[in-house]
Order: C-alpha cells, then sequence, then structure tokens
C-alpha cells in the first residue's frame, strides 16, 4: 500500500522524471540476486545494483552488524574523536590493498573519493615543494562522479557541459575499438599505444605542471570500456618516469568486481591512490574511501608542524560508524566466502564463454567481459539510441540492466550461479530475435 499521493517531490538523480512518473518502476524489496517489485514480479539484478551489491541482496549479516553498531555508538566526531571501528575497518581494509597502499582516507561516497583523492594529490605537490604540479589529466568515457573536481577530469560530456568553468585538466583518449577489438574475451589486443598519448600530453603541458592522472581500470558507467593489453602498465611507466602520481578510480572495479580485490591486483600494476565506494559496503549505507601511499601520507602529514591540522579536508560522515559496521560485516562475508576471487573461477568462465554465445545475434555488434563485468553493444540500421528500450524491455523481462547508449552494462552480483547467467543469455536472445 503507497503511502504517498504523488511523485512530484522527489526530484531523481540521474533520470528522466517524467517518463519514469508515467511509467514507474517501484521496488518494493530485494534478495540475493532479486529485486521484487510492486507488480509482484521477480527481477533479476544483473547490475547489483549501481555495479554495488557485490555479496548480494539482504545479508543478514551486515543488518545485525548495522543495528548493534547503532546502538552502541551510532555517531561521533571524526574531527579530533576517534572510534575503534573507523581503525579497525582501516586496518581490515588495507589487507586488500596493494602492498604501501597502507593509509585510508574515509569519506561518504565514491564522487568524495575523487575529490579527496585530488585534492590529496595538490596537498602532496605542495608539501614537497611542487606548488607548480596543479593540473590533471582525466580520459574520455571516463566517469569519476558528479562533484567538480570528479566532472572536470571526467570525460562524458553531458555530465560537464554547462558546469564550467572547470578545474585545469586535460583527457587521454578512450580505448574503446569495436572495429580492432570486437568480441574480444577478456582484454583487448589492440590499442596499447593510446597510452603513448599520456606522452605526449605531458609533453604539451610540461610534466612539471601536471599533478596527477586518474583513470578508472576499466570504466564501468562510460560503458565497460576495458584497457588494452599493456594499457595500464604502459600508463605506470610514463607517471613515474615524469613524475606525475596516478589515480586508479576502482569504484566499480575494486571488491570482487573483476575476480580480484582491486584492478590493480587483477593487472598487477600499483597505482599511488586509489579510490574506492559502492561494494565496500556491499552497497547497503554510503561510504567512500581513498586508499594512499605511505609516502604520500608521510610527506603530507610531515609537513606541517607538529599540533598542527596538515590536511585541512574531511566529512561530517567520514569513517561513520555504522557505515563502517556494514563495511566490516561486508568484508567478512568477502573473506568467508572466497567472493573477492570468485569472478576469476569457473563462475568468471562461464560468464566469459555465455555471454559470447551471444555473437551473431541480429543486432549485436560486440561483447566484452573481464572478471564478472560485461557489455553487450546493439546497434540499429539507422544509428538510432535503443539502449533506453532495451532497458525497458529487459525489465519487463524479469531483468535489471544497465544501458549507456547501446552499450548494456552487465555487474551481476558476484553470488551469481549459471542458472542466473542463463537467463541473461536468454533475455538478450530474446530481445534480439524481437527488435533486431
Ligand atoms: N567513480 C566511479 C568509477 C564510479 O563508477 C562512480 C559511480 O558510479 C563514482 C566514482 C561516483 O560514486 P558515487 O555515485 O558513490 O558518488
Amino acid at each position: 500500500m503507497k503511502s504517498y499521493q504523488s511523485m512530484d517531490h522527489f526530484w531523481m538523480p540521474f533520470t528522466a522524471n517524467r517518463a519514469f512518473k508515467a511509467s514507474p518502476r517501484i521496488i518494493e524489496r530485494a534478495e540475493g540476486m532479486w529485486l521484487h517489485n510492486d507488480q509482484g514480479q521477480k527481477v533479476l539484478d544483473a547490475t547489483a545494483g549501481l555495479w554495488c551489491v557485490n555479496a548480494g541482496h539482504g545479508r543478514k549479516q551486515i543488518a545485525d552488524a548495522v543495528s548493534q553498531q547503532i546502538q552502541t555508538l551510532d555517531y561521533s566526531s571524526p574531527f579530533n574523536l576517534g572510534h575503534d571501528i573507523g581503525f579497525e575497518f582501516a586496518e581490515r581494509l588495507v589487507k586488500h590493498t596493494p602492498a604501501g597502499l597502507n593509509r585510508v582516507f574515509f569519506t561518504c561516497s565514491g564522487s568524495e573519493a575523487v575529490e579527496s583523492a585530488l585534492k590529496i594529490a595538490l596537498a602532496y605537490q605542495n608539501a614537497r615543494g611542487k606548488g607548480g604540479k596543479y593540473r590533471f589529466i582525466g580520459r574520455e568515457k571516463g566517469y569519476h562522479g558528479v562533484n567538480f573536481g570528479g566532472i572536470s577530469v571526467g570525460g562524458l560530456t553531458p555530465n560537464r557541459k554547462g558546469f564550467g568553468p572547470l578545474l585545469p585538466v586535460d583527457h587521454l583518449p578512450h580505448t574503446l575499438d569495436i572495429e580492432r577489438n570486437a568480441f574480444s574475451k577478456g582484454l583487448p589486443e589492440f590499442g596499447i599505444e593510446r597510452a603513448e598519448e599520456l606522452e605526449k600530453l605531458l609533453s604539451f603541458h610540461g610534466a612539471d605542471s601536471v599533478a596527477a592522472v586518474i583513470v578508472e581500470p576499466i570504466s564501468g558507467a562510460g560503458g565497460v570500456v576495458l584497457p588494452p593489453v599493456g594499457y595500464l602498465k604502459k600508463l605506470r611507466e610514463i607517471c613515474t618516469r615524469n613524475d606525475v602520481l596516478l589515480i586508479f578510480d576502482e569504484v566499480i572495479c575494486g571488491w570482487g568486481r573483476l575476480g580480484a580485490s582491486f584492478g590493480s591486483v587483477k593487472f598487477d600494476v600499483q597505482p599511488d591512490m586509489i579510490t574506492s565506494a559502492k561494494g565496500i559496503t556491499n552497497g547497503v549505507l554510503p561510504l567512500g574511501a581513498v586508499f594512499v601511499k605511505d609516502e604520500i601520507h608521510d610527506t603530507v602529514v610531515n609537513s606541517a608542524p607538529e599540533g598542527q591540522v596538515e590536511f585541512f579536508h574531511g566529512y561530517t560522515y567520514s569513517a561513520h560508524p555504522v557505515a563502517c559496521a556494514a563495511g566490516l560485516a561486508t568484508l567478512n562475508i568477502y573473506e568467508e566466502e572466497g567472493l573477492l576471487e570468485r569472478g576469476s573461477g569457473e563462475i568468471g568462465e562461464y560468464w566469459e564463454q555465455a555471454l559470447h554465445s551471444l555473437k551473431g545475434l541480429p543486432g549485436i555488434i560486440d561483447v566484452r567481459n573481464c572478471g564478472l563485468i560485461g557489455a553487450v553493444e546493439f546497434a540499429t540500421a539507422d544509428g538510432s539510441l535503443v539502449g533506453p528500450k532495451i532497458m525497458q524491455r529487459c525489465y519487463e523481462l524479469g531483468m535489471s540492466i544497465r544501458a549507456v547508449g547501446n552499450a548494456i552494462a552487465l555487474s551481476p552480483p558476484v553470488i551469481i550461479e549459471k542458472e542466473h547467467i542463463d537467463q541473461i543469455v536468454d533475455i538478450f536472445t530474446q530481445i534480439s530475435r524481437e527488435m533486431f
């Protein structure tokens, strides 16, 4: 029974409000792989919410930990006061980060993690007497949240247009190359030369004006754009050679999405900072984090006189105790159930084979995948936009997906089983035959 009369008051984010409110999709509850809507229909959550519910919905262990924490310590200031759960959570988290990234700056979202990482980069450059390094380099199709720093380095035009002036930035070319790499399994073969563009940008702007480069190991919101073989290592090499920091935005890639704790672990490339959110609490409560190299932390912290604040930055809800409790319980589940590595095993292989079985169906021009992320790209004869219609049809057929243009992005909970994967493939098969 609805307790509201009208949908007018909630201005929905990143949603076509008028279309949605004319034909709403209301979710009432969720469990495991499934959303349950107000029509009594079960909807397969093929995107783990917004790439975040990695351990599946309705995990009792997390609910219990949250409830217990609210009753023990609901809130205390993170400025000049501490609580055990914040320190414990930070210590547990860094057991999963690449070696050397042992310092954690807590935020409330992925967007705030990005802003914080960019500011840490500037604070670090200042602290070591290189305040002239103020510029950032992002990448086309990159998504780094919606705050001003994030949209500056981000590479999705609608998110940037009309919001300027932005930070001093430049952008690498994206690495999506369907012509050469269509239907690649795992990392695509062609495109490492696009990393060389970084060398050109650094030479054009002067490396002594660049603080950091930020990229997602795999761009999610940009349409599941994979790095070509060797590309990330090349970026690392160029950044190191030019004394520029490398930030990996792993808000999506972290916490089991790629079959490892992080993309940097999976691809064996060590960034100087990692931004994280989403799966860090299984999406249950908002929390983000920046994992920072010891040397960066130490340089900033040791640069201020003893007794003075070293970094003028932080949030009311940094390391919120209830969010930390959700995060610790999530980490316990990931570790106990082996979920961080699951996508690298048999289920990851099944995912790959199943998605690629769609090759040859009408309208499908590419399938790409890595770990438990994937995309099915459609094209119409006249080049028109068909993604939103596919999203609606998937929902009618009992599956929630995300459309990025005509690419359908998939990122299911990593607890997914073969029968769910089969259902995803069956729905795409039906849609391809119906609509193309
Ligand atoms: N960075 C990346 C790579 C993301 O995918 C997202 C969200 O999808 C963000 C940052 C922003 O996170 P949030 O929506 O929690 O602010």
